[in-house]
């Protein structure tokens, strides 16, 4: 048995996805967290499949996220559908289940967040709400976990027993004889077509040009359906989309008044407008935002971040002398003790230093997200990244690029238009991810050291800066053409929940430290041979004679305009395109040291100038090889390969640029 879960953005599918099915997805205050169809087993009963879906309004998909939900229920046909409501917004719910309704598909509609509904002194009588739904309605609070065994009770029982919403009209007057003549007409095809016909009548009538292509009409039928929507048009003085928005509203509207009571002042809501008067002020809201980012990369960099990761990669270092003293007394061949302590200790140990500062950056990011504060930065934004060509809505792929550009890449999928998708791919890039963060602070930690945390902030703030020059060029040659409008429901605040940030929390330090022992393990391992042993595989004892300093060297001319031609910045380079923490891992590895008194040795191959030109350009080359296969997947290998080489190619030109002025200027 498979269900599906259908609903508007943020009314909470994966939170009971997740109650239902004990996975671990990511939840959050935040419209278009999922991106993708996740599936899982019932916890009670293994035989029923529950699939999570996308946030839609309608079945009248814009962005490739809504065309995935509405194929899925179209197309795949599930059992039930279970149709989530955010039961503070109830209105804008039950739009969608006029659409769903109309499936043919058993279903039973969850009216969630009731906590939030009790505490706001709204009354849902869900009874009444049922007689005029015809299906069964069932308060929860997925949060909570409460009534969710009841809500799948209700889907199961109306599944074994076939039980699908009854046909009824929600309608009357011209839309009503419309919607019949034309499910008439079509009855055949949508028979074929294997859709209801009255589903397929209103998707024609809304001008729907999938629907048009599946159902294969001919013309006759196409001039005379389309003779009856005119009819209808000219009787209601509407155009089509509005006069079924219209019949859907009006027919919301008189349920709601019978069925939900409501106080006469909502004090939660008045007390959300308040805080959004002051966080989303014309003037006071940009300040407010920078105000708040520039805090967060203080205290992850500046205070608490650094100062934890400093306390590990001490302990790191002292563990990797109490082992070596081991083997040694051992006597163990030096040969594989270097192996385990230049080679492992070094190099997945540079990296794993560096989980607390990360653990506190997502923290941070993930406050401002499960608050709903950041919908509201989506909303201040809007307008000057309009003027750049983008739309609010880009701000959340652009912020999840601090974290790591594949999910960035991802989070595109919500954006409805073409080109805004395809800019923002091109742009999260300049997004300093969290990989590149060990880089900027080891580099500002070595060459300088009293401005650390401005270093590594300026890293930050150039891509950012790159980034709106970047789109105003595109704007102007390549995406030609204005941003989609920008329409984003604005989410309650709502304080995170422990659990929710915990999961988070989790998961990307799980995913940093699976990182470090695989990837930067194998690396390290790879890197260590390679400048342990010369070309015919003897020890060597200079590293220059290794086989990497061969290698590295052929490669290294290339970089010298920049001020860091030596074998051991290409190879770093070059292992940073399999993931960007192996930047550092390799440094710490030819180095052979550990993280605490990496400074001293780096400072034989790079001078604080060559140092800073080197920063920027792992800020901006390539992409790791992940984020790369991410561009392929949603735009394809062609704009993949472009960003390769733009990315690439603009790095080498600001790092020449700023080495060769450096110089120039001595
Ligand atoms: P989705 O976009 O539909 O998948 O929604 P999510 O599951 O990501 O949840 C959106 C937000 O609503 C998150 O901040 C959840 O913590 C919150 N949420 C979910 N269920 C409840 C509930 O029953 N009560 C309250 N107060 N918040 C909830
Ligand atoms: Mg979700």
């Amino acid at each position: 048995m498979i269900l599906a879960l259908a609903g508007n953005q943020n009314s909470g599918k994966t939170t009971l996805f997740n109650q239902l099915t004990g996975s671990n997805q990511r939840v959050g205050n935040f419209p278009g967290v999922t991106v993708d169809v996740k599936e899982g087993i019932y916890r009670a009963d293994k035989s029923i499949k529950i699939v999570d879906l996308p946030g839609i309004y309608s079945l009248s998909p814009y962005s490739s996220e809504e065309i995935l939900t509405r194929d899925f229920l179209i197309n795949k046909h599930p059992d039930g559908i279970i149709n989530i409501i955010d039961g503070t917004s109830l209105e804008r719910g039950l739009y969608l289940s006029m659409q769903l309704l109309l499936l043919n598909i058993p279903m039973v509609i969850a009216i969630n967040m009731m906590d939030e509904v009790y505490a706001n002194g709204i009354v849902i009588k869900t009874d009444v709400l049922s007689e005029f739904l015809k299906v069964p309605i069932i308060p929860i609070s997925a949060n909570k976990n409460e009534g969710t065994t009841d809500l799948m009770q209700a889907i199961t029982g109306l599944v074994s027993n076939r039980c699908s919403p009854p046909k009824q009209d929600f309608c009357s007057g011209a839309v009503h004889r419309t919607l019949h003549a034309t499910a008439h007409i079509l009855e055949d095809h949508a028979q074929r077509a294997n859709v209801p016909a009255s589903f397929a009548a209103v998707k024609i009538i809304e001008g729907d040009e999938p629907m048009m292509k599946d159902l294969a009409l001919g013309k006759n039928e196409k001039d005379m359906i389309e003779h009856g929507i005119v009819e209808m048009e000219n009787e209601l003085v509407l155009d089509r989309m509005a006069a079924i928005a219209d019949m859907r509203y009006q027919y919301i509207e008189d349920i709601c008044k019978k069925a939900v009571v409501r106080p006469k002042v909502d004090k939660h809501h008045a007390k959300t407008i308040k805080i959004d008067n002051i966080l989303t002020h014309k003037i006071l809201g940009i300040p407010i935002f920078l105000s708040i980012m520039f805090f967060i990369f203080w205290l992850t960099f500046g205070v608490i971040g650094s100062f934890l990761s400093d306390l590990l990669s001490g302990a790191i270092d002292a563990l990797a002398i109490i082992v070596s003293k081991g083997l040694t007394s051992f006597g163990i061949n030096p040969v594989v003790e270097s192996l385990v302590i230049d080679g492992v200790f070094a190099g997945v140990g540079s990296v794993l230093s560096f989980v607390p500062t990360i653990i506190v950056l997502f923290f941070l990011l993930s406050l401002l997200e499960d608050s709903g504060y950041m919908a509201r930065v989506a909303f201040i934004m809007d307008k000057l990244l309009r003027k750049i060509g983008l739309s609010g809505k880009s701000i959340v792929p652009m912020l999840i690029g601090f974290g790591c550009t594949v999910p960035a890449i991802m989070a595109t999928r919500t954006l409805t238009s073409d080109r805004d998708k395809k800019m923002t791919v091109f742009l999260t890039p300049f997004m300093s991810c969290s990989a590149k963060l060990p880089i900027y602070a080891v580099f500002a930690m070595a060459f300088f050291t009293q401005y650390r945390a401005l270093v590594m902030i300026a890293m930050y703030l150039i891509g950012i800066l790159l980034a709106v020059v970047a789109a105003l060029i595109s704007k102007k040659f390549v995406f030609k053409g204005n941003p989609i409008p920008f329409v984003m429901e604005l989410p309650n605040y709502r304080l995170p929940t422990v659990k929710n940030t915990m999961l988070l929390l989790w998961e990307k330090t799980k995913d940093f430290i699976t990182r470090a022992f695989t990837i930067i393990f194998i690396a390290s391992i790879v890197i260590w041979f390679l400048n342990k042993f010369d070309i015919r595989f003897n020890v060597v004892q200079d590293s220059q004679d290794s086989i990497l300093a061969v290698i590295g060297s052929l490669i290294a001319p290339v970089f010298t305009p920049l001020g860091f031609g030596n074998w051991m910045a290409s190879t770093a380079l070059i292992t940073g395109f399999m993931a960007k923490e192996a930047v550092v891992s390799t440094f710490a590895v030819l180095l052979s040291t550990g993280m605490e008194n990496m400074s001293v040795p780096l400072a034989t191959v790079f001078s604080p100038v060559s140092a800073f030109s080197f920063l920027l350009f792992t800020l901006l080359y390539t992409p790791c090889v992940a984020a790369v296969a991410a561009v392929k997947r949603e735009l394809g290998t062609k704009s993949m390969f472009v960003v390769v080489l733009l990315q690439t190619g603009l790095a080498y030109t600001i790092a020449l640029v700023f080495y060769q002025l450096a110089m120039f200027l001595g």
